[in-house]
């Protein structure tokens, strides 16, 4: 956490954060992610040890940690590596929104073009895009990961960065599985339908979970009774499963498990559009990682889940930031620390230029106030609210909507209410982002609680929990 000149110190206990506070020795310089400034230490008297950025690329959520790795005595003697994690941020990345916002625009164009020069001639297609373009709802997941990465940057020693690479390489492959995919001779196509299929299946028998044991291509409606080579008729089964399916319908071999058959049947309609919009970013993304003057570290998607499932732990996206990178598992290197919570940063984008809001069918509905700030405050500042009385009496820490009455609206966690903007105190400014805190998935069995929506831990009223470092 920065020193005095705010040149980044290593990152402490919120335990420490909070002693420090309390003895005057700190100022809390941002509260997400909680950042505070020593007054008096500057960085040449402290050690520094240096801490190692790893990033977990996906498509609807990026995995972020802050790591330290110590060298110590593993089983045999040798020295093995310890990697403890500092910080977990789940990123979660709005491109759906976007997407069906530029759609929406597109369609309310359509219709002026069509009602109004329904006679003009047709405009062609010629513009080029600038190479490296990526549609806006690709764009962000980089824009806001690389805001996320600069951040930490500045707040934390970060040495180098790890970083997943490309799972496998969907232009290798058509829709169409290649012949030859199932055995014989093996093509590159057919090798990353297969990378592919392991990806979209875990890596396990679609039928039983078995992992670890030979796989095969199974098509749920067999080629005999006229299925396709798609991929969206194949799965991985194992060898009893595949033999036991034979040619029946997936429907008929699952017929005494419907919960299983619902499973299989909704991933096998999982778009193929996830995973190529992933590989292509995530290329961008190492560029763009690269210009920030730290080494970065590459990785396949393949060694993230075999670190992972080495060491027995669950998928989420934080715990594979957590093992990006390189285990000697023989040598005995260890992940020794999971952070217990994990801080949920979610984007909620910088409002809207439109000036009215419209109804279903693109007329205007009613009419958006012309400044952002109504009475100090624009919708997404952190604040800390004080309600006097009533069901929400209390103090809460929330995010807030703006009304041009003044009777703002304060979302926690936990609750939804109205409050006056005189009971209301400035944490920090709206920066497009949300903050929340999640329980790591390995130590409470599932996630939770629930996180919804664009909100910070409002905690209980009166006991307002400081977002820990
Ligand atoms: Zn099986």
């Amino acid at each position: 956490m920065p020193a005095k000149a705010g040149e980044p110190l290593m990152p402490c206990h919120p335990a420490r954060a909070r002693e420090l506070l309390a003895g005057g020795r700190a100022v809390v310089a941002r509260r997400a992610p909680f950042t505070i400034r020593l007054r008096q230490r500057t960085r040449a008297e402290s050690t520094v040890e240096g801490v190692q950025l790893r990033i977990d690329p996906g498509s609807k959520a990026t995995g972020i940690a802050i790591t330290e790795e110590q060298h110590r005595n593993g089983p045999k003697g040798r020295s093995a590596i310890a990697r403890r994690g500092l910080i977990t941020i789940e990123l979660r990345h709005r491109g759906q929104k976007i997407h069906s916002g530029m759609m929406r625009r597109a369609a309310y164009r359509r219709r002026r073009r069509s009602a109004n020069l329904r006679y003009r001639a047709p405009r062609h297609d010629n513009r080029p895009r600038p190479h490296g373009w990526l549609p806006p709802s690709l764009r962000h997941r980089i824009d806001s990961t690389m805001a996320v990465v600069v951040r930490l940057c500045r707040y934390a020693p970060v040495l180098e960065i790890h970083v997943e690479h490309v799972a496998f390489d969907t232009s290798a492959f058509t829709e169409v599985m290649p012949s030859g995919a199932q055995g014989g001779e093996s093509t590159h196509g057919a090798s990353e339908i297969r990378e592919f299929l392991l990806a979209k299946w875990e890596r396990s028998c679609a039928y039983c979970d078995a992992t670890g044991v030979p796989l095969n291509i199974d098509h749920v409606r067999a080629r005999s009774r006229g299925g396709s080579d798609r991929v969206s008729n194949l799965v991985l089964a194992c060898v009893p499963c595949n033999q036991a399916k034979g040619t029946t319908s997936v429907h008929a071999f699952l017929a005494d498990r419907p919960a299983r058959l619902e499973r299989v049947i909704a991933q096998l309609r999982r778009p193929l559009q996830d995973v190529a919009a992933t590989n292509a970013t995530r290329l961008q993304l190492v560029t763009a990682l690269a210009a920030q003057g730290v080494p970065v570290h590459t990785w396949s998607g393949g060694r993230t889940h075999w670190n992972r499932v080495a060491m027995g732990l669950p998928k989420s996206h934080t715990l594979d930031a957590l093992v990006t990178g390189f285990f000697d598992h023989e040598r005995g290197d260890s992940l020794v620390r999971i952070p217990a919570q994990v801080l949920v940063v979610g984007s909620t984008g910088r409002g809207s230029y439109a000036r009215t809001t419209p109804d279903r069918f693109g007329f205007p509905r009613l009419r958006r106030p012309r400044r952002k700030i109504q009475h100090g405050y624009a919708t997404g500042d952190l604040v800390s609210a004080v309600v006097p009385k009533g069901k929400w009496a209390g103090r809460w820490v929330g995010r807030i909507a703006v009304r041009t009455g003044g009777q703002h609206r304060i979302t926690t966690l936990t609750s939804r209410f109205d409050v006056s903007h005189r009971n209301v105190r400035l944490l920090q400014r709206a920066d497009g982002y949300t903050y929340g805190f999640a329980h790591e998935i390995r130590l409470s069995g599932r996630r939770g609680p629930a996180y919804s929506g664009p909100t910070l831990k409002g905690g209980d009223p009166g006991n307002v929990r400081t977002p820990d470092a």
